[in-house]
């Protein structure tokens, strides 16, 4: 990993943001405003270990926007936790919010600790206290700010959160809606745990179905037959495989911290998880050849080439060797700015990560949606819809005399559940997001790349709501 790193986390969005922001028309106030993290909570509060000694936590919660409300963005649990990481983050989660078109202010929270350093039963103290100090301060609520998941948390917490939240405000109707990525049981909505990976191949998907971005890159439109590298097998990086395979592409490389493996005829994502689990390894995969250092992935000849695992893996030292035609940053940060330039010059195109892992977040949006109107996606027309197709089904049946199919019946038949509801949602927003960004890139010759392009778009989107609020003239 290359040392390119002369300023702060949130000072280097702050230059990618006055990079874009040269390319709009807004008033230098306005686009101070914009940049501004309105409000930096950094709380301390004691806890008691399981040995009885004390130990002081330092935690944050930092709201960068309100120019949509409640402000959302995940809560992290790591020992690098700081003040402008967090303050970072959340500027990135207003521009992911305004590029989806998912209408929130962007927000992160996180607490210095290593979880596995911690007990359950310590965890859980420290995450009610946690939420009880948002509460406190009126930092956390439906309409106010509704954290998630993020690096070291998950259901567990978020279930720890609601819980504190409606004990501590009982009878709010909305409760359920103070904090997204919560077990099914609790208020959970049906797809979140696929959401990511799945937005990044809507992404890229849209990116390849577009003929004069594919005549550009020497590539035919479509995703049938592409071959794709995947650098992680995590969450993401394994349903991003996923679906790519399940939609004609060849995965033909897969990486992982321990090494990468190579197949030109294609690896299976699950058949390599599997064989991962049984030998504690990704090498040695039957059929498939090893690669000597896991980096080496990145350098694969392919069309597609998905970094899904961790920040600055393509640098100034490994970006003039990547052969991929697009490079899709599911993982956040993968690609460095002096990587950023050697792909304009080589006409590599780079799927910036605001946008292309904003799955998400689009699905917590979805979430808390369904936590408002208190009903599961699909109960009101699911079956109103299957009736409705079976009677369509059986007039055409009977006007032409042949009979559907049992395959081809159940899927006419079949009526929305709240998962196909969920996919169907994230597809459109990819697709718009994807389509908003390219036409702003796209007729804009000045503007380098699309990473560059999808700050513009997010710009242009805050701007314009602030001065719809009327707060710019
Ligand atoms: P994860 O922990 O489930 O998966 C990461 C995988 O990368 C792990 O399997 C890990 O072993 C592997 N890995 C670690 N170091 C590696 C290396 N040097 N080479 C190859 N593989 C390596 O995490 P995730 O949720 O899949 O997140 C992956 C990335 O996507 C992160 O950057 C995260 O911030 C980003 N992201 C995740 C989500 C989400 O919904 N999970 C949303 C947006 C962005």
């Amino acid at each position: 990993m290359s040392v390119e790193k002369p300023y702060s986390f949130f000072e280097s969005v702050e230059k990618s943001f006055d990079k874009a922001a040269r390319f709009t028309k807004w008033d230098i106030g306005v686009l101070e405003q914009i940049k501004a993290c309105n409000s930096v909570y950094r709380m301390r509060f004691p806890i008691k270990r399981d040995d009885g000694t004390i130990e002081v936590m330092e935690a944050y919660r930092v709201q960068h926007s309100q120019h949509k409300s409640p402000c959302k963005g995940g809560i992290r649990f790591s020992e690098e936790v700081n003040q402008d990481e967090v303050m970072a983050l959340a500027a990135l989660m207003t521009y992911k919010c305004a590029i989806v078109n998912v209408p929130f202010g962007g927000a992160k929270g996180g607490i210095k600790i290593n979880p596995r350093k911690y007990s359950a039963y310590e965890l859980e103290k420290i995450t009610r206290r946690y939420t009880s100090e948002l509460v406190k301060k009126n930092f956390i609520g439906p309409g106010i700010d509704v954290p998630a998941p993020d690096y070291g948390t998950g259901e567990r917490e978020m279930a720890w959160i609601v819980d504190t939240y409606q004990s501590l405000k009982p009878g709010e109707i909305d409760g359920a809606g103070c904090v997204t990525g919560k077990p099914i049981t609790q208020g959970g909505v049906r797809g979140r745990k696929e959401a990511t990976g799945l937005g990044v191949f809507f992404g890229i998907r849209e990116v390849c179905n577009m003929q004069e971005v594919m005549d550009k890159l020497g590539l035919t439109p479509g995703v049938e037959g592409k071959t794709v590298v995947v650098q992680g097998l995590g969450n993401v990086g394994y349903h991003t495989a996923k679906f790519f395979r399940e939609h004609g592409a060849i995965v033909i490389g897969l990486a992982e911290y321990e090494g990468a493996i190579y197949n030109p005829a294609g690896l299976h994502e699950e058949e390599v998880f599997q064989h991962r689990n049984t030998t504690g390894s990704i090498l040695n995969f039957p059929g498939a050849a090893n690669l000597a250092i896991n980096t080496d992935a990145l350098e694969l000849e392919c069309d597609i080439l998905i970094p899904a695992a961790l920040e600055n893996v393509i640098n100034g030292d490994n970006a003039q060797r990547v052969k991929a035609k697009i490079i899709g940053e599911a993982a956040n940060g993968p690609c460095t700015p002096e990587a950023d330039e050697i792909f304009i010059q080589r006409g590599i195109l780079c799927v910036p990560d605001m946008y292309l892992n904003a799955g998400g977040v689009t699905v917590s949006y979805f979430e808390w949606l369904k936590n408002l109107s208190h009903v599961r996606y699909g109960r009101m027309e699911k079956r109103f819809s299957e009736n409705m197709n079976a009677r369509i089904l059986a007039q055409m049946e009977e006007l032409s005399g042949n009979t559907v199919a049992e395959k081809e019946r159940l899927l006419i038949m079949h009526g929305a559940e709240e998962v196909d509801l969920v996919h169907s949602g994230l597809e459109e927003t990819m697709i718009n997001a994807t389509r908003e960004i390219m036409h702003i890139w796209l007729s804009s010759p000045e503007i380098p790349d699309m990473r560059t392009a999808a700050y513009v778009s997010a710009i242009n989107k805050v701007a314009t709501s602030y001065a719809e609020l009327g707060i710019f003239p």
